[in-house]
């Protein structure tokens, strides 16, 4: 038997990032950046205001406090947008807006609330005075032209996830399109005769194939494409029909037939059609796993991994192995869920010295994490799967994980109920 570490670094080695591609900004959310972003502008491009108020001399104002008011006249009034080329001179004011540029001569903005304005206001009549009611420093609500980003700095490096903020980042410098690594497309392929399509009525002995779907949802949230191949019954033909609609794959995920049974003619098949390795791999669940590659044609071959049929199984060695190879292919650094320390609510237990991820549902009080198993913990045990937030590991050393006893445990998902 294989351990996860020798299973998980034998798939990992397989893999490398992917091509480049352009892509508009929006739609490159949470792909990876393929090289440097360089600013070509200065942002704030000028100096400009950081408060509505007025744009004074310094000298002017220096010494203004509420019983030292400093009458100024008001030259003009720059809204965002404009460029006001009159200069501040002593003994004058200019009316300014959040984000006017700052008209020359002006070394400060006093804020609205610092002067009379509302007072003065109540006639209808244009303004042509302001006292300022206190003083500020030199340059107090003056944002200088670079203060956020300079011509020819690199603001984003390669390797960086495209997030909003960076999504900001270069809408503010002008990029609408941005190079990034292209998302794997993973063809998936269900392998059953017992399979059948959702819109079929179930015939007797047949259940619906819900593998395709979760590890399709599993791949969409791991960043790939997911391609949908169907269902091939557990023969040579079908399996070798489905072959032909990989050819644009980077991975093909099947699953089911790689265990023991008689049926599991997948194996023989794959290894006639490949270069693939049956692993026994020492967890749970999730056992039986496949890894190698296939031929698609005699000069294309793409990597497989075979993934156990059921259900809970199946999901859990998409996590294991499926969703790192993704994020490999995706350029990302980070392969793995973030994983945390909680104490454990029931116990877990462990028969056969295999690695459990058991099913938990992961909540925090007063700064602790609590981990409560879902339910049953068979791996066809799909229900216990939807209400788990993360899987609790006892390790494959220890019999049994008792209540109170603390664990470590992968978030599968981290929402707002848990941090
Ligand atoms: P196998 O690996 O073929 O022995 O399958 C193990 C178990 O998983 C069996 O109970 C199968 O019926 C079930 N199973 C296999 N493929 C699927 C699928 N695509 N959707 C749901 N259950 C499946
Ligand atoms: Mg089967």
């Amino acid at each position: 038997m294989l351990s996860v570490e020798e299973a998980f670094d034998r798939i990992q080695s397989a893999f490398t990032p992917l091509e480049e591609e352009s892509k508009p900004i929006l739609d490159a959310i949470g792909q990876v950046l393929t090289s440097d972003v360089v600013s070509p502008l200065d942002l704030p491009p000028m100096p400009n205001s950081g408060m509505d108020g007025y744009a004074v001399l310094y000298n002017d104002v220096k010494d203004a406090s509420e019983n030292n008011r400093v009458e100024l006249g008001i030259i003009a009034t720059v809204p965002a947008g404009q460029v006001c080329n009159k200069i501040v001179t002593p003994g004058t004011a200019i009316r300014i807006m959040t984000g006017a540029p700052i008209p020359p001569g002006a070394d400060l903005v006093i804020p609205f609330e610092e002067t009379d304005e509302v007072e003065r206001q109540t006639s209808q009549q244009k303004l042509e005075h302001i006292s300022i009611l206190s003083s500020l420093p030199q340059f107090a609500n003056i944002r200088p032209s670079g203060e956020d980003v300079k011509t020819g700095q690199t603001i984003l490096q390669a390797g960086t996830v495209v997030r909003a903020a960076e999504v900001g980042i270069l809408a503010s410098l002008g990029f609408s399109n941005v190079g990034v690594i292209r998302r794997p497309i993973v063809a998936i392929l269900s392998t059953g005769d017992e399979l059948e399509s959702l819109g079929e009525t179930l015939g007797a002995g047949h259940i619906y194939d819900s593998n395709s779907y979760s590890i399709a949802a599993s791949v969409i949230s791991a960043g790939g494409i997911p391609k949908i191949l169907g269902i091939a019954q557990d023969n040579f033909h079908a399996i070798h029909a489905k072959l032909s609609l990989v050819s644009d794959s980077d991975l093909l995920i099947t699953s089911a037939g790689v265990s023991k049974g008689d049926y599991d003619l997948v194996k023989d098949i794959l290894t006639t059609q490949g270069d693939i390795d049956f692993w026994s791999v020492r967890m749970r669940p999730a056992k039986p796993l496949a890894f190698g590659r296939i031929n698609e044609s005699s000069t294309n071959s793409i990597p497989l991994l075979g993934l156990p049929g059921n259900p809970v199984s199946a999901m859990v060695a998409f996590e294991m192995f499926g969703r790192p190879a993704i994020r490999q292919m995706l350029g990302k650094s980070r392969l793995l869920r973030p994983m945390v320390q909680g104490v454990l609510t029931s116990p877990i237990y462990n028969t056969d010295q295999r690695r459990v991820y058991a099913r938990v549902e992961v909540t925090r009080d007063k700064g602790i994490y609590y981990a409560s198993p879902t339910g049953p913990q068979g791996s066809n045990i799909l229900s216990s799967m939807s209400q788990a937030n993360g899987l609790a590991i006892c390790p494959e050393y220890i019999n049994q994980k008792q209540a109170g006893d603390t664990v470590q445990i992968l978030m599968t998902d981290w929402n707002e109920e848990v941090e």
